[in-house]
């Protein structure tokens, strides 16, 4: 396959747990595809602190301040309190608003066939601002917690107009707005309102509706295929992608690109799976096709197709899977599997 004409700039993190297998693979992959990505490497997680005593060391974000682009792997964060999410405090440092999380039926054969969901998921307000705390009664310290989120006008506007976009843009024919104004009438009430003001301009372009969060995690595992695009606040976003990811053979299959005006961070949505870690049998899958939305984002889209298909016909034609899928086949297998198709499409 020709290459392409210039190396993009990205950063590369390889992260936690099964971080470096995963990653490893995504480049083998890159590689089959012609895809050239002038990487800078920077270390970032729980392995960073441990080297560095920074989850998140300076360098790290300057190199993607600088690129505006990264792939990462999994990232832990250290165990205790005063350590924040690696990932939440870079979607804040980048103001990286959209989480992009599809879903699409790659292993064929299994519960749900058609599956084809892009979930938008708001990535900056709602419950994750972390505004929470204990109040002491008597001589109990944590007698109660509290928990404050908040949604501004102005940034339901803004995922709102970037899903309503990215939805023509892709040919979409449907928005469902999930949220949960019946009981939380102001904190997701200002969500949906704005929501569908924004879709009043695209009246006749795309179709909207609504759905409370509840009926929709039951819509969806009863009727996957009545879904398009779902357009959900920060905490519902991040359970319903993994129920989703659950129609389609779990949580390996699943990428998701954070994105901002300035800057775009592709991962996994997985965590660094500890438990499995070093053995060499992680489904590479997840952050294989976030490499995809990768090449979408930089305008590469012939790549990324070849890459999607070429999942899709080793998990289902080729029948080599991971454990994680009821195969047998480890990372190297696998990866070696994909890039076989490449070379050969
Ligand atoms: P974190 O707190 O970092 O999100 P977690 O343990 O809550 O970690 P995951 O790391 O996502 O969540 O793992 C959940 C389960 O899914 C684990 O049993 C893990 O082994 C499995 N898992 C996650 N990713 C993969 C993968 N790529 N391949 C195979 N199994 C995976």
């Amino acid at each position: 396959m020709q290459k392409m004409k210039r190396a993009v700039p990205a950063t590369l993190l390889r992260g936690d747990g099964i971080g470096p297998e995963i990653v490893e693979a995504s480049l083998d992959v890159l590689d089959a595809l012609g895809a050239r990505f002038e990487w800078d490497e920077q270390d970032a997680g729980v392995g960073a602190f441990q080297r560095t005593g920074d989850p998140l060391p300076h360098a790290t974000l300057e190199s993607i301040r600088k690129r505006r682009l990264a792939l990462k792997g999994p990232l832990a964060t250290p165990v205790g309190e005063g350590f924040r999410s690696v990932n939440v405090r870079l979607r804040e440092e980048f103001k990286l608003y959209a989480n992009l999380r599809p879903a699409y039926t790659y292993v064929h054969g299994g519960r749900f066939e058609n599956v084809d969901i892009i979930l938008v998921r708001e990535n900056t307000e709602g419950y994750y601002v972390g505004f929470e705390h204990y109040i002491p009664i008597g001589d109990d310290p944590r007698a109660v917690a509290e928990g404050t989120g908040f949604n501004t006008r102005e940034g339901c506007r803004r995922i709102a107009e970037w899903t309503f976009e990215y939805a023509v843009r892709q040919g979409r024919k449907k928005v469902t707005v999930v949220h949960k104004a019946n009981i939380l009438k102001v904190l997701t009430g200002l969500f949906l309102d704005t929501a569908m003001e924004v879709a009043k301009k695209y009246q006749g372009r795309i179709e909207v509706e609504d759905k409370i969060v509840d009926n929709c995690a039951m819509q969806l595992v009863l009727n996957p295929g009545q879904f398009d695009v779902i357009l959900t606040t920060n905490m519902f976003g991040d359970i319903l992608s993994d129920e989703i990811a659950g129609l389609i053979g779990g949580l390996g299959m699943a990428p998701g690109g954070n994105i901002g005006k300035d800057c775009a961070i592709f991962e996994a949505v997985h965590g660094s799976a500890p438990d499995i870690a070093g053995q060499g049998v992680a489904n590479p899958s997840a952050v294989l096709l976030a490499a995809a939305m990768m090449l979408d984002h930089v305008g590469e889209q012939p790549r990324a197709t070849l890459l999607r298909d070429a999942i899709e016909r080793v998990v289902s034609d080729d029948g080599v899977r991971t454990r994680d899928l009821g195969g047998t086949a480890g990372t190297r297998e696998y990866t070696d599997a994909i890039v076989r198709r490449l070379r050969a499409a």
